[in-house]
């Protein structure tokens, strides 16, 4: 891995805790409305996991990652999640919109340059050079 994607990785990790504080921060009632979190969003957020070489494991909770206090998936490794704010959330009157859409525009330029950097099975390798 190059310095730059491992700086990246950790700027990603710090924005999307930031992004999950800020949406947490919005919405108290998930619990009760049982509006946001649906296995089959655990599932796809499983198989991401599994297809970049991760693990983590299950709660045995009605929803497998379902712990006593909340996700035990990293804010990071669960995007579309942490990224997720309902619409009741979102029309408050006082809801920080400029807020939320500059987090969200934070985590989505790191991404990008994510997607940009090389796959790490090309990474260290320059024109003559191979594996
Ligand atoms: S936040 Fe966690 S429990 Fe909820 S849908 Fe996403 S992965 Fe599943």
């Amino acid at each position: 891995m190059t310095l730059r994607t491992a700086l990246l990785r950790h700027q990603k990790i710090r924005a999307y805790r930031y992004l999950y504080e800020f949406t947490k921060s919005q919405c108290s009632d998930c619990a009760k409305t049982d509006c946001a979190c649906k296995d089959t969003i655990c599932a796809h957020v499983e198989a991401q996991i599994r297809g970049n070489g991760l693990h983590v494991p299950t709660t045995g909770a009605r929803l497998r990652f379902l712990g006593c206090d909340g996700c035990v998936v990293p804010p990071h490794l669960r995007e579309t999640c942490t990224i997720y704010l309902c619409e009741p959330a979102q029309n408050r009157a006082d809801f920080p919109a400029e807020k939320y859409r500059r987090l969200k525009e934070i985590c989505f330029r790191i991404e990008e340059k994510l997607m940009a950097s090389p796959p790490p099975w090309t990474e260290g390798l320059g024109p003559g050079r191979t594996p």
